[in-house]
């Protein structure tokens, strides 16, 4: 190889781009993740840029689902906001993703049976709680209104959220104590998940099951990771340290450490 050719092909492999008998090849995609909220945070990526991956829903794919049953590989509890569709939002496919959904993404005794069922009988290694930004049941509960039909019982999930942040934040008003709201909501359904389950308890305490929270941007399309403090605590009271200390939003993560 002729000095100058060398330097430029050394220059080309250093820069990430492959050279092939003569041939120059196109920088590689990142392989998608094994991990599962790895495969989840790759999948909301592409999902952002609208660069959404097309998910099998043919016959044999289906047959298959029918014939070998389910094996998701995450929980998702979240809102039942039709801007919010887990699957797509995380660019999944028909069973990848054990869907729970109301609306405040709260948790009663019923959803807490399915949690239990996706944990205990189909052994999926990844709970999520997911939020949403303009959150109306959320916003429900902030404004303190009166609400008709069976909406107190669902808001009565919150009001205690609500209520705390109140409490250590008082100086948020408007849309940033929504927001602060929206995010601690996440955590205590996290945190009544764990507390109010023993089968939950169990697989998350032998490592066979972790947790994650976010809220999903409306206008953005990501998934903001929330900081959660781990170990969960099962006694009855939320520990104060869960809930954070302080605004804005040095409550979330790394991305890829929820
Ligand atoms: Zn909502």
């Amino acid at each position: 190889m002729k000095p100058l050719v060398k330097v430029l092909a050394v220059g080309l492999v250093a820069a990430g781009v492959g050279v092939v008998a003569g041939r120059m090849l196109a920088p590689q995609p990142k392989p998608i993740p094994t991990e599962p909220l790895g495969r989840l945070q790759y999948g909301n990526d592409l999902f952002a840029q609208g660069k959404l991956l097309p998910q099998p829903v043919d016959e044999m794919t289906r047959y298959k689902l029918e014939t070998e049953g389910q094996k998701p590989f995450a929980i998702v509890v979240s809102c039942a906001d039709s801007r919010v569709p887990p699957e797509l939002i995380f660019n999944q496919g028909l069973g990848d993703l054990f869907v729970v959904r109301v609306a405040g993404n709260i948790v009663n005794a019923e959803n807490l049976a399915s949690i239990e069922y996706a944990v205990e009988h189909l052994k999926v290694p990844l709970l999520v709680v997911l939020g949403h930004t303009h959150c109306g049941a959320v916003k429900a509960a902030v404004s303190g209104k009166h609400l008709k039909g069976h909406l107190p019982q669902l808001v009565a999930h919150i009001e205690p959220v609500v209520k705390r942040v109140h409490a250590t934040h008082p100086h948020l008003k408007g849309d940033a104590l929504t927001e602060r709201v929206i995010q601690e909501n996440v955590r205590h359904t996290l945190q009544t998940i764990y507390q109010r389950s023993a089968i939950v308890r169990s697989y998350y305490e032998q490592g066979k099951l972790k947790f994650a929270g976010g809220v999903y941007q409306l206008r953005e399309g990501k998934v903001e990771w929330l900081k959660l403090s781990e170990p969960f605590d099962s006694s009855p009271e939320e520990h104060p340290s869960s809930t954070g200390s302080s605004g804005g939003h040095e409550g979330y993560a790394p991305a890829s450490h929820p």
